[in-house]
């Protein structure tokens, strides 16, 4: 087995111990594999190691290694999805690329993927991101107006809300993290209970390399992981 391919086997098993202990099947937590400074090479050993979903933060850094590596790799279909925040310029790009957008985070972002999306006659799946945090300065839908905001897209025609997702805050120990995941699943919840979500799965995105165990345990249904399948990152983008 190569790094990747060991790194990813003990990921793995840790999410189904996390699942075990939250009585959950392993097998509705999905792992998106980070590539932010990642290059293609060590992309396509993730894909042969059995990743099936690539989660990149910029869309200039995605546009570069989609040139090159598209929509399958050895053959496999890949999704891509944008993890980061999204800039009202360069929806189009990302609509080019990403099959979802976990970073949904105001309603001026929405209308311009549902302005954009429409020319391309495309439908675009997204999660809403909540700032569970509070942190002012980190991306996202205050907790407040989460619900709102799900209101709002739900009568768009282009988009397609699928969930939310949550960056938890750097905290001590991971057990730290488990009431802000906690705080996630409440309030993607609530939006549920309204029959505000469009897709046939709801997609709960929480979870990093430093926590993901916990938010497995939460409900999570999407993991996002970089450093534990790729090691540490270096400075810059390899591309
Ligand atoms: C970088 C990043 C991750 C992955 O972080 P790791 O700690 O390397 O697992 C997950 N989510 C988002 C939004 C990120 O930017």
């Amino acid at each position: 087995m190569t790094g990747i391919a060991s790194m990813l086997e003990s990921v793995r098993q840790r999410i189904t111990e996390a699942a075990a202990r939250a009585g959950r099947d392993p097998r509705d937590v999905e792992i998106v594999a980070v590539t932010k400074t990642v290059g293609p090479e060590a992309i396509r050993e993730a894909v042969r190691a059995g990743i099936s979903i690539i989660g990149e933060n910029r869309v200039q850094e995605a546009s570069r290694k989609f040139a090159v590596l598209g929509a399958r790799v050895d053959g496999k279909p890949v999704a891509w999805h944008l993890i980061g925040h999204l800039q009202t310029n360069k929806v189009k790009a990302a609509l080019e690329i990403f099959s979802l957008i976990h970073s949904l985070d105001s309603w001026r972002l929405a209308c311009e993927i549902e302005r954009v999306a429409e020319r391309l006659d495309k439908v675009v799946e997204c999660l809403v991101e909540i700032n569970v945090s509070g942190i002012p300065s980190r991306f996202g839908v205050d907790p407040d107006a989460a619900v709102a905001l799900a209101r709002q897209v739900a009568a768009l025609d282009r988009l397609r809300l699928a969930g939310v997702m949550a960056i938890a805050p750097v905290v001590e120990t991971k057990e730290d993290a488990r009431p802000y995941f906690r705080m996630a699943r409440e309030i993607c919840g609530r939006i549920q209970d309204e029959g505000l979500f469009k897709a046939g799965k709801v997609c709960l995105s929480m979870g990093m390399t430093q926590d993901f165990e916990v938010a497995v345990e939460e409900g999570a249904t999407i993991v996002r992981i970089g450093t534990g399948i790729f090691g540490p990152r270096r400075g810059e983008a390899m591309l």
